[in-house]
This record gives C-alpha cells, sequence and structure tokens, in this order.
C-alpha cells in the first residue's frame, strides 16, 4: 500500500483522493483552509447559506459518471433539479431573453428573433453534440503528454472535425447574425474562458451542454456536491487534514519524500498537487525542480477573476429568475477589458444567481439570496473603494431592471475579490478559473499533469488539462490518479 499526499480539498484534489484510496492506497489531503471544497466552499451568514464559487451545475453525465465509479449515483446525494428556464440573459429593461428547458421551445424561441435561425441552432447542437460526445469521452481522459495520444486514439483526424483549430467566434457567425443569439452562444466561452475569436471551436461542446443537456441545480446548492465527494473519499478511508498549509516538498533522489505542513514533516510515496500550479512551482518546489518559470506564466492568458458580492435581502425579488447575466452593456468592449487594454470596466456585463428561487432552504423566510459576479482581469488592483464603486454599477442596474429599489432590505453583505482568491486560495495573480481555453492552451499545450523533473508529482485541477470548471476538475483528478498509478506500477 502506498502512501500518497494530496494537496488541496478542490474537486480536483477530492476526485483523485478517492479514485487513488479505491485502489487500495493510503491518502491524506492537505488543505490550507479550514472547509473543504476549494472555490466551491460554502458559508452561512444570518440564516442564509452561500455557494461562494460554482452555481452552474452542467455536464451532469461527468458528475454521474464519476459517482458510479464508486457504485453510487447523483441520486444518493441531492436531487438535481433542471431548471426551466434554464437562465435568462438581460438585454435591456424590457428586452430579456429566457431560456427554456425544452429544447425545441428553445429553438422556436431563436426562430422567433432571427429567421431561420431555429434550424440552424438544431445544426449547431449537432455539430456541438459529436464534439461533447468524443471530447467528454474521450479526450479530455487524455493525460495531454503528446501527440501520440491523439494518434493512438485516433484523434487527431478528429481534431479537425472538432474544430480544434478554427475559431468558435468564426463558426458561430456561420450560423446567427442576430447579436443577441451571438452573445447567448458565446456567453459560456468568455466567463470562463477567452476571447471567443481566440477560443477554439470545439468549446462549442460547452453550448451542447447549457443549450440541450440544460441547466441544473443539485438542491441545498453546491455545497451538497463538495458533501458527495467528501463522503465518498471518507467511505474510502482517505484522512483530511484541515487548516494545514503545505510549505514545501522535500526532494531527494528526483523523487518528494517529504511534504512539510505547518511546521511538521511528513512522509510521502508521491504527491498530487491540486493547489494552484503556479503557486506549487513557485512556492514549495526549489527552482531547478520546477516545470516552469515565472515568464511562462506571465505570458499565459489566465481567465477571469471576479468582483463576488454575497447579499441577503429580506423581502422577494420579483423578476429574477436563478440564473441572470445582466448583458444590457457591450460585451466586446467589456472582454477587450479583461483580455487586452486591461483594466477596471468601463461599463461591465454582469452576473446574478438567485438560488433561493428554486430553493427555499439557503433563505430565511421571504428573503432572497443573491450572489453578483463581474468578471474582471486577473491581477487588477482591488480597493475597498473600487469594489463600493462596481456594487453600486451593479446594484442600480438590478434596481433599475427589477423596478424596485431594495437598498434598505440588504441585511446581509459580503465582497470576494482578486485580493481574496490570492489569500485565500494562494491563486495566481487571484485568477478565479485557472486559464483561459485559447488553442495554445489546450490539450497537450497546458501546463504538465506530470512533473518533468520530479518522478512522483502530479499535477491537477483548474490550470492543467482539462481546463476550467467543475467537471474538468473532477476529470483532471481522474486522470492525475491514473497517471499516478501507472508510475507506482513500474
Ligand atoms: C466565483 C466562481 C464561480 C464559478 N462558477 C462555476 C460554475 O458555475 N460552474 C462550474 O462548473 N465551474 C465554476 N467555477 C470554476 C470551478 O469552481 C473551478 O474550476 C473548480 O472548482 C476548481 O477546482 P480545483 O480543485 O481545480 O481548485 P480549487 O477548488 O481552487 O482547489 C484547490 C485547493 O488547494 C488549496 N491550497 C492552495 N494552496 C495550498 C497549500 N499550500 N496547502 C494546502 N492547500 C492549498 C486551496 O485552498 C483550495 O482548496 C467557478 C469558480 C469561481 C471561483
Amino acid at each position: 500500500m502506498s502512501s500518497i499526499s494530496v494537496i488541496g480539498s478542490g474537486f480536483a484534489g477530492l476526485s483523485a483522493a478517492s479514485v487513488l484510496a479505491a485502489k487500495g492506497n493510503s491518502v491524506t489531503v492537505f488543505e490550507k483552509n479550514i472547509e473543504i471544497g476549494g472555490r466551491a466552499r460554502t458559508f452561512g451568514a444570518q440564516g442564509f447559506s452561500y455557494d461562494m464559487g460554482p452555481s452552474w451545475y452542467w455536464m451532469p453525465d461527468v458528475f454521474e459518471r464519476f459517482y458510479n465509479l464508486f457504485g453510487r449515483t447523483t441520486e444518493d446525494f441531492y436531487e438535481l433539479k433542471k431548471l426551466d428556464p434554464g437562465f435568462q440573459v438581460i438585454f435591456g429593461n424590457d428586452d430579456t431573453v429566457k431560456i427554456p428547458a425544452d429544447f425545441d421551445e428553445l429553438c422556436d424561441l431563436f426562430e422567433s428573433i432571427e429567421k431561420g435561425s431555429g434550424n440552424q441552432l438544431r445544426k449547431f447542437i449537432k455539430i456541438a453534440e459529436i464534439k461533447y460526445n468524443t471530447g467528454i469521452n474521450d479526450l479530455v481522459y487524455q493525460p495531454g503528454h503528446s501527440f501520440k495520444e491523439f494518434l493512438s486514439f485516433g484523434l487527431l483526424k478528429d481534431a479537425f472535425s472538432l474544430q480544434i483549430f478554427s475559431s468558435f467566434s468564426k463558426h458561430v457567425r456561420q450560423f446567427f447574425t442576430n447579436p443577441q443569439l451571438i452573445s447567448i452562444i458565446e456567453f459560456p466561452v468568455l466567463f470562463l474562458g477567452a476571447m471567443p475569436k481566440d477560443t477554439p471551436a470545439l468549446y462549442s461542446l460547452m453550448n451542447y451542454a447549457g443549450l440541450k443537456q440544460g441547466t441544473f441545480y443539485p438542491m441545498g446548492g453546491f455545497g451538497k456536491v463538495i458533501e458527495a465527494f467528501k463522503t465518498i473519499a471518507d467511505e474510502l478511508g482517505v484522512e483530511f487534514k484541515a487548516n494545514e498549509n503545505v510549505e514545501k516538498l522535500e526532494i531527494s533522489a528526483n523523487k518528494v519524500s517529504h511534504l512539510i505542513s505547518n511546521g511538521q514533516s511528513f512522509n510521502t510515496d508521491a504527491v498530487i498537487a491540486s493547489a494552484d500550479y503556479h503557486h506549487v512551482e513557485s512556492k514549495l518546489l526549489p527552482k531547478e525542480f520546477r516545470n516552469y518559470n515565472e515568464s511562462y506564466w506571465d505570458k499565459r492568458t489566465f481567465a477571469p477573476s471576479s468582483l463576488i458580492y454575497y447579499l441577503g435581502i429580506d423581502k422577494k425579488v420579483p423578476k429574477l429568475e436563478h440564473h441572470n447575466l445582466f448583458f444590457d452593456a457591450d460585451l466586446d468592449i467589456h472582454s477587450a477589458e479583461i483580455y487586452k487594454n486591461i483594466k477596471w470596466p468601463t461599463d461591465p456585463l454582469f452576473y446574478v444567481c438567485c438560488p433561493s428561487k428554486t430553493d427555499h432552504t439557503v433563505v430565511p423566510e421571504g428573503s432572497e439570496n443573491l450572489f453578483l459576479l463581474m468578471p474582471i482581469a486577473p491581477g487588477l488592483n482591488d480597493t475597498e473603494e473600487l469594489r463600493e464603486q462596481y456594487f453600486k454599477v451593479m446594484m442600480d442596474r438590478i434596481y433599475k431592471y427589477t423596478g424596485e429599489n431594495f437598498s434598505e432590505n440588504i441585511v446581509y453583505k459580503r465582497s470576494y475579490c482578486v485580493s481574496n482568491f490570492i489569500e485565500d486560495y494562494n491563486a495566481y495573480k487571484g485568477n478565479a478559473y485557472g486559464l483561459a481555453n485559447t488553442l495554445f492552451q489546450t490539450a497537450i499545450f497546458k501546463p504538465k499533469l506530470k512533473s518533468k523533473k520530479i518522478k512522483n508529482l502530479f499535477f491537477s485541477g483548474q490550470l492543467t488539462v482539462p481546463g476550467p470548471g467543475v467537471p474538468p476538475s473532477i476529470i483532471s483528478g481522474q486522470v492525475a490518479a491514473t497517471e499516478l498509478m501507472k508510475y507506482l506500477k513500474n
């Protein structure tokens, strides 16, 4: 039995830990925070329960496949509700598009906005479905070591049909011309990734997930999903050491021999580092053992950071749905300010989640739970004044849209931004979702899952393959664990 250390208890770390423990290894998870769950932690205040990070439950099959590995199923842990509408996009106070859960209804809705686009959507999603099936069943489970993987799985020919080498924005414009429809299609890659023109068309697989499979909600909140992952790990005997900040990896004969945490030394046979990749390399490893130098990281395109507000409102707010995208500003200008002309946005787009529309357990009776998220460039100077300034901007737009000013009803308010991401997660430049999904940061071009210099060190999580988001992080943990087990067998 090997003794394996996992650094970080986010989805990637939890997933890796269970896969390794199920194969008979002795696994210990070291987590710097008191709570388990990483960016998907929860907190409670004044009767409100908040999911700190993820709120969009897409690709339910990835979660289900993970549970099935352990003879379990989603329903063993939580009720999964399909949202209808899945989400709404607010283009103006009287100009809102609600995305129905039923795909035929969605095609009719597209048709009503742009003639011919109903059929175009069917065609677009059919291609997206093929990408999803190949991408999610094969491609994302590859460790991303080299091109050989593509050859051996016959994926190279698919690489062209999967549109890895063509641009997302071009692809979308071959199907739709209406700017609202284009925004609806482009928002997932923009929020989780990069400028659509820099994103491979492969990622339309996310549209299959969001528009055809649908948007789901785990009743009780995303915290229930973390609880499920923790339960599986507990049942398999994984040991959790919370409030343990790993400070150093000691190397002997090109292997990690010990892990130093809170000043104590722990023996280890192998390590999965699921904390932010840059942090692990630059803070825990001596220079000569790093895969990448500072200039490598500086040249990467990071997915956005975020300004977040968690609010408790002691009244109901009609007009809001569970997921609300405020796209009543110029998408191109805001995205350029995230990725190119980096600065705090001139006129931001933002997202409001209101889980209390679906789930009364997350609020005191008669109240509303709001989560405001404004994407911003990572590394921005983050001050209390700037946070407040943008809080007012977002709230004014919400008041305008909902038709009422409920500022007197805010009974709980907490902000979260770049400096919190750095402090809480050791996040490079305070990134929220890791690396952007650009062509040269996809698959084999991602930071490598295996250390090139230390035989028993593997990386997982949103900064390596397959990328940002909860489903990819779950897969990343599985792939890293599989690679580590191959190493143990040799
Ligand atoms: C605000 C926000 C909203 C999001 N929304 C969505 C969404 O709606 N849907 C979706 O699918 N995805 C969403 N995501 C992305 C998704 O949450 C992440 O991609 C995923 O949770 C990352 O998991 P991870 O395990 O890679 O990293 P993390 O969750 O960050 O886990 C890494 C862990 O390592 C710990 N750690 C760091 N340094 C050390 C150290 N030295 N010692 C010990 N532990 C350490 C950290 O504390 C952390 O717990 C969102 C993310 C954020 C931040």
